[in-house]
């Protein structure tokens, strides 16, 4: 699992986390991470 931070734009692994006090960016020290799942993006196209 990878979050995304919501200022930086960092990717920050799950495992890092882990080693972190609390969660938080590691590269600015935002609180708030979102959740990124896979890259696999599904297209629906509208006719
Ligand atoms: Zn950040």
């Amino acid at each position: 699992m990878k979050y995304r931070c919501g200022r930086c734009g960092g990717i920050i692994d799950s495992k890092d986390l882990e080693i972190l006090p609390g969660i938080r960016c590691s590269y600015c020290g935002y609180r708030v991470l979102y959740k990124v799942r896979s890259p696999t993006i599904k297209r629906v196209k509208a006719i």
